[in-house]
């Protein structure tokens, strides 16, 4: 049935007898742990978590309130059904509720299950493309899009923080686009929200990406928002001149 188990000569794995291959009741088949923990290993480290993040798991993420939870569910429940899911995921949230904490635990749990996902914060990619303009530097624009474009799961984090300059928007839009059109599942983060709450929040994401990018985004994510239960308390208490932080 499978050719890896002629590599393995001595004693083949007694979960899988050496196939690979282990299954799953009600499931199908999925990769063997033995498999997988070597993959994972290598998926790993080409999926350029960050340092800072490469500790994020989905024990370590505090759900402190509603909001927080039923992201932390939807997060768990993706991880669970995949590749059974049509749409990739929206994080929405103010600055450190923890977006990038579940999108990184999420994009690991895959890794473990055997799949390749790429981690970019969208801001560094940008920088990336930009300076494979210059003709010094050896990366064309392709060598760096190309993972962006081939990767089965993509996580893009910092949706909109870049200043949404003409160029910045078609870049984002060609990438964005060129995954929608090849059907592949990409999970996405973002400070800016669908509605403005108050004076903490001057621009929606639409005013970041635009409107045609924002109802394709629409199209091709569930929308996971995260709002911590002392946001509004701490906007009024801003409103009325005290700061707590
Ligand atoms: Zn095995």
């Amino acid at each position: 049935m499978s050719t890896e188990s002629a590599n393995i000569n001595l004693a083949p794995c007694a979960d899988c007898g050496g196939t690979g291959w282990e299954l799953v009741e009600g499931k199908g088949v999925r990769p063997c742990r033995c498999k997988r923990a070597v993959r994972g290993d290598l998926l790993l480290q080409q999926s350029r978590i960050p340092t800072r993040f490469a500790l994020c798991t989905f024990e370590n993420f505090n759900p402190h309130c509603m909001s927080l939870s039923r992201a932390l569910m939807t997060s768990k429940k993706f991880v669970d059904e995949y590749p059974i899911v049509d749409v990739g995921l929206l994080y929405l949230g103010s600055c450190g509720v923890g977006k990038t904490h579940l999108a990184v635990s999420v994009l690991r749990e895959l890794i473990r299950k055997g799949i390749p996902g790429l981690f970019y914060d969208f801001r560094d990619l940008l920088k990336e493309i930009q300076d494979s303009y210059n003709p010094n530097t050896r990366n064309s624009e392709l060598k760096i899009l190309s993972p962006v474009f081939e990767a089965e799961v993509l996580v893009l984090d910092e949706l909109g923080a870049s200043k949404p300059t003409e160029w910045v928007q078609e870049t984002m839009t060609h990438i964005i686009n060129k995954r929608y059109n090849e059907r592949k599942i990409t999970i996405f983060t973002s400070n800016y929200l669908d509605i403005t709450l108050g004076s903490a929040y001057d621009e929606t994401l639409t005013d970041r990406v635009g409107v045609r990018l924002r109802s394709r985004l629409h199209e091709m994510c569930r929308l996971v928002p995260m709002e911590a239960d002392d946001y509004r308390e701490m906007i009024k208490n801003r409103r009325g001149g005290r700061f707590t932080s």
